[in-house]
């Protein structure tokens, strides 16, 4: 079987791996020419657990190919996967322009049957856009060749992207014809061993799916950050609130920690989208839109709580950061609360010395040589003032108090997803804050 995914991002570049490692013949295609020259010569774009070797041995076994035309790899291809962004655009509603533009191509260039999916996360009603971009472009070219649309959507969480993909929770598919069905079944039978399923489903319940989840995933966090923040009203722990909740199985566990708020790719802009998607049907998602009202506060929280301790002057203080992507195990920096909290910072006169395991180089776009950069979270801590913990990469859990001691001008520290124990810290000497919780002042 051949296949085309379009888009070599954090879900097309998994996409394409996983499925060659099926053994399948995959052609990965990029606009970036940079991009597709690099992962030509085995220098991979994102840091992703597990990725590199396993694009090593598809390349190096034939099945893994990287290319910038798209012409090209349709050549004998059985189905096309669209994998390109859909930032927001200025109203919030996705931008489409990336994904219509590729159907465009695939319309000028389509020689065969072939099923075409959305795998990027697109509202209601794109894959429609997606078939009559493409019959409008057979039109022109006076030629009539059956294709089928299909949407996809990714569930993949970045960080733990290859094995998602590999033991996904759910496959979601969305389809109006058999013939797509079959093709699609037949190319994810190897991922649905040891019962994970696969859902078959209308299309506009598909491109739904992903939003409704993102936008659950999204309220579970405000919802806690929210609750954290009554927490520190009335002198409760938000700790022993979420283990409280937790316990009862119709909540569960999972997902219900609090912090400095969501960022990323994903759940900012698909909570903007879905709330857009909805006000153009009149309807007003009442709760999605607190959801981001919250997480917008959420970002500043540390801020406000550094600006108390040192009484409203931190001018000329310079602070430590432990993390700058927004979440562990990813260089991904889009959205992410460091952005807003270094911002914030920095605005307010203060310095910034930063120190992330993978994300620096993603930092430095953003920030160049406006924040200084460390070599390990030690070097960051000299003569700081305070140190902020934004990302709880596990390097950052059990970290040398002692010499923190030693090197911090001012023993204080604010955790921004409480994984410090607070009477513990207060015991090594610092002062300390959390989110939440009834050790705060
Ligand atoms: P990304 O920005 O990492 O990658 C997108 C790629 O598409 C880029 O390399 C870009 O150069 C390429 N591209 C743009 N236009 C193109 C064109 N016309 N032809 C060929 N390539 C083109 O994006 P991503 O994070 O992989 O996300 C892709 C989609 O998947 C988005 O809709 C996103 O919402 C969705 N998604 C992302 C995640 C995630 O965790 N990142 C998870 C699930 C779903």
């Amino acid at each position: 079987m051949k296949i085309s995914i379009v888009g070599t991002g954090y879900v097309g570049l998994v996409t394409g791996t996983c499925f060659s490692d099926t053994g399948v013949n995959v052609t990965c295609v990029d606009i970036d020419e940079e991009k597709i020259s690099k992962l030509k010569k085995g220098i991979i774009p994102i840091y992703e657990p597990g990725l590199e070797n396993m694009i090593k041995n598809n390349v190096e076994k034939g099945r893994l190919h990287f290319t910038t035309s798209l012409k090209e790899s349709l050549d004998q291809a059985e189905v096309i996967f669209i994998a390109v962004g859909t930032p927001p655009g200025e109203d919030g509603s996705a931008d489409l322009s990336h994904v219509l533009n590729v159907a465009h191509e695939i319309g000028k260039h389509l020689d065969h049957t072939m099923v075409v999916v959305t795998k990027s996360t697109v509202p209601i009603g794109t894959a429609e856009k997606v078939r009559k971009a493409i019959r409008e472009e057979l039109e022109k070219r006076g030629v009539d060749i059956t294709f089928y649309v299909a949407s996809n959507p990714e569930f993949l969480k970045e960080g733990n992207a290859v094995e998602d993909f590999l033991k996904p929770d759910r496959i979601v598919v969305g389809t109006d014809s058999e013939e797509a069905e079959k093709v699609i079944r037949r190319l994810y039978k190897p991922f649905l061993l040891n019962n994970h399923p696969i859902l078959f489903m209308d299309i506009p319940s598909a491109e739904l799916t992903k939003y409704a989840a993102n936008a659950m995933l999204a309220t579970k966090i405000s919802f806690m950050n929210d609750i954290a923040n009554l927490c520190e009203l009335v002198g409760a722990d938000v700790n022993m609130v979420r283990k409280g909740i937790g316990s009862d199985s119709r909540i569960g566990n999972k997902f219900i920690y609090p912090g400095i708020g969501y960022g990323g790719s994903c759940f900012p802009k698909d909570v903007k989208a879905i709330i857009r998607t909805a006000k153009s049907y009149n309807y007003h998602l009442r709760l999605l839109q607190a959801v981001e009202d919250i997480n917008e506060d959420q970002k500043r929280i540390l801020v406000t709580k550094v600006k108390k301790y040192f009484n409203d002057d931190v001018k000329g203080k310079t602070f430590a950061i432990w993390g700058l992507s927004f979440k562990p195990h990813t260089d991904d920096m889009r959205e992410a609360p460091s952005k807003v909290i270094i911002n914030e910072l920095m605005q307010a006169g203060a310095k910034v010395k930063a120190y992330d395991p993978v994300a620096m180089n993603e930092a430095k776009k953003e920030f160049g040589n406006t924040i200084q950069y460390g070599q390990d979270p030690y070097d960051v801590l000299i003569d700081a003032d305070g140190l902020l913990l934004l990302t709880e990469w596990p390097e950052f859990r059990i970290p040398n108090y002692k010499v923190m001691a030693k090197l911090m001008n001012h023993k204080v520290v604010f955790d921004g997803r409480n994984i410090y124990d607070a009477a513990e810290m207060e015991e090594k000497g610092f002062d300390y804050f959390g989110i939440g919780r009834s050790l705060n002042k």
